[in-house]
């Protein structure tokens, strides 16, 4: 009986690793794909903009390395990640943006999830050139506020640190049979067709 009930909710609930560098367009898709699959969106970047924004201690502590373009510390992070899920068990599954963001905090996610039953479903990976990334962040700089997308070294800072201690997640899901790469050069909505067939498979 037990064993019934194990099965139906790791089939359920989907969950999905939204993973690309800065700028890739993750934030564009994954209001897409929300709407679609109706899921919980968790957006460490997001959630830390909450925080600064309003001035929590947490804020406070990250407010530092953000603006420089660097990673706040795993287990600040893992910490909010765990809360957000605990908070909102009852959903139909999460697309994590933004996170998990090493591979210290990709292992601690699966922790968190088989615990409960709720496994990754899949990392959809949206890739796109080095310059393209810079342009869309300048771009997106004109009008975001975001102190981290304006300055040319904080934006070197965030790519490089993208390449040396992010990238190495997605080997981490491709060793688990859990990845697909998609081209994130091109029509919005043409994108997302490949994702959603991407999310498709894997349920
Ligand atoms: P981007 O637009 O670069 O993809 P996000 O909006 O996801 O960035 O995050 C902005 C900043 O918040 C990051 O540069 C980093 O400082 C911090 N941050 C967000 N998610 C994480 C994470 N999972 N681990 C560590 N730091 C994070």
């Amino acid at each position: 009986m037990s064993f019934c009930i194990y099965h139906f909710n790791s089939q359920e609930m989907l969950n999905i690793v939204l993973f690309g560098p800065p700028g890739a367009g993750k934030g564009t898709q994954s209001e897409k794909i929300i709407e679609k699959y109706n899921l919980l969106h968790l957006s460490t970047g997001d959630l830390f903009r909450k925080h600064l924004t309003e001035g929590t201690e947490l804020g406070v502590l990250a407010k530092r390395y953000i603006n420089e373009g660097m990673l706040v510390p795993d287990a600040v992070v893992i910490g909010m990640v765990e809360d957000k899920i605990n908070e909102n068990l009852t959903a139909n599954g999460f697309i994590f943006d933004g996170f998990p963001r090493t591979v210290t905090q990709a292992e601690a996610l699966d922790n968190m999830l088989n615990a409960k039953n709720l496994p990754i479903s899949g990392m959809v990976a949206l890739e796109v050139e080095e310059e393209e990334l810079k342009r869309r962040i300048r771009e997106r700089g004109k009008t975001s506020g975001r102190a981290d997308d304006q300055e040319e070294d904080k934006i070197n800072t965030r790519i490089k640190v993208y390449y040396d201690e992010t990238l190495p997640v997605a080997e981490f899901y491709k060793n688990q049979g859990k990845f697909k790469g998609i081209y994130g050069i091109g029509e919005i909505d043409y994108i997302f067709e490949q994702i959603s067939d991407a999310i498709d498979s894997f349920r």
